[in-house]
């Protein structure tokens, strides 16, 4: 399995916005089949390690996945280099079909033969990719007409048929029902079995039922880490959260 040796490595992350430090010192080790969740009060420096791993983010120190060093890249490379991402609002071409969204992701970084070859049949990883996400069912159903649930499953497809080892989703449960929430964790679990997944994420309820290993940020800098009731239970978390 060509994912067996994935894993995140950052050391050392410092990222400063005209003299303020948004993000310092911060280590993070995930490893593929880990679940990793970061949470921590609004400014913790969530986004911005987000920001800094794919190359949005000027930062220092060291950011290796699989081995590569990804500081110092652009956007573009860190890409290549088999890193995905989602924001908050879900990104989809809501005039195509569940279908196409996947196969232009799929085709991105081919050249246009490959692309005109592969117009006869739909190709195999982004056949999986479709029941992965659970919209076999919707492959002819234009993006635009989905429910917010299903564009950001979607969303994630279209990271999963770019061959993304690491996912890095911002807030996916955000504005879902109790229902997609459920569903959404269930795809996590799938594919955080062959890829490294971080996620972003404020639903403490989505945390304690999906989350393998959480990280707590708290003004840039990393303060707990464990299961889930292992920060729970840690002072300088209740403090942070619950100002006792
Ligand atoms: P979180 O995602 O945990 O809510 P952020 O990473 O968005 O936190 O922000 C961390 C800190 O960095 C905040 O104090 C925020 O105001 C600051 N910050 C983020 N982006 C910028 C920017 N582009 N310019 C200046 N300050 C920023």
């Amino acid at each position: 399995d060509r994912f067996r040796h994935d894993y995140l490595e950052v050391r050392g992350l410092h990222v400063e916005f005209d003299g303020f430090v948004a993000v310092d010192s911060v280590d993070l080790t995930v490893v593929q089949g880990d679940l990793r969740f970061l949470i921590g009060p609004n400014g913790a420096g969530k986004t911005t390690i987000v920001d800094a791993i794919t190359g949005l983010a000027k930062a220092s120190g060291s950011v290796r996945f699989g081995g590569t060093e990804l500081l110092g890249r652009t956007v573009h490379k860190v890409a290549r280099a088999g890193v995905g991402r989602t924001f908050q609002t879900a990104s989809v071409f809501e005039e195509l079909t569940v279908l196409q969204n996947l196969d232009i992701a799929a085709g991105s970084g081919r050249s246009p033969w490959e692309l005109l070859r592969r117009r006869s049949g739909v190709p195999e990883n982004v056949e999986a990719a479709m029941e992965t996400i659970g919209l076999t069912h919707l492959r002819d159903v234009q993006a635009g007409i989905l429910a917010h649930g299903q564009k950001q499953w979607l969303e994630i497809g279209m990271l999963l048929v770019q061959d993304a080892r690491l996912l890095l989703l911002d807030e996916p449960v955000a504005g879902m029902s109790h229902a997609e929430r459920e569903q959404t964790g269930l795809l996590l679990q799938r594919i955080g079995e062959q890829r490294t997944v971080v996620v972003v994420e404020h639903d403490m309820e989505f945390l304690r039922a999906f989350a393998s290993s959480v990280t707590v940020l708290h003004m840039g800098s990393v303060l707990s880490e464990g299961t889930y009731a292992e920060v729970q239970a840690d002072p300088r978390v209740q403090e942070v959260y619950l100002g006792t």
